[in-house]
């Protein structure tokens, strides 16, 4: 897991594409790390991060690592409830599910507020982890939330989306040689 900084600082609000952290799959992630910043519970996208995209199977050393970990897990979707949604929450022991309030998904700054409100979260205490610069990234940077990126789990679909996780792609590798 690459670092923005090698220094702790506290983690302000801003428009800002950078993520604070960076790891090649959730098994790269160094909890101990995140918990020297005072953080104490990950928001974790789904899509691309946990599980391929519309799928629900989630690997054994995905489980096992989210298991294992002292942190909290929340998982952080646009998906709507279900079934299925459930006992992926309940594999992963994560300890809740936060949902978009009326329209005000991902990547809104609302969001991010109302699940921090709703869990009880100060800003500083959370990071969102997630593949997409956009609905991950963004939107957790400008809600004061650490952000930590990690590579897509699937392969792009279709000729859009191949060009965005193209970009994506090209960016990272561009800004993984200033990370520590
Ligand atoms: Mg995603």
């Amino acid at each position: 897991m690459l670092m923005k900084s090698q220094q702790l600082s506290a983690k302000k609000t801003a428009a800002s594409m950078n993520p604070d952290f960076i790891a090649l799959n959730i098994q790269d992630i160094n909890f101990d790390v995140l918990a020297s910043y005072g953080i104490k519970a990950c928001f974790i996208d789904l899509d691309g991060t946990v599980v391929n995209r519309g799928s629900y199977d989630v690997s054994e050393r995905i489980i096992k690592t989210l298991r294992s970990t002292k942190m909290k897990i929340y998982i952080a979707t646009n998906r709507p409830k279900s079934r299925d949604l459930k006992n992926l929450k309940d594999s992963l022991n994560a300890s809740g599910v936060i949902h978009p309030h009326k329209f005000w998904g991902k990547p809104t700054k609302k969001y991010f507020e109302n699940g921090l409100e709703d869990k009880n979260l100060q800003r500083h205490e959370v990071v969102m982890v997630g593949d997409r610069y956009i609905q991950d990234i963004f939107g957790a940077n400008r809600a004061g939330i650490y952000s930590l990126l990690i590579k897509k789990l699937d392969k792009p679909t279709g000729f859009f989306d191949t060009l965005i996780s193209k970009a994506e792609q090209i960016y990272t590798n561009k800004i993984s040689k200033r990370y520590y």
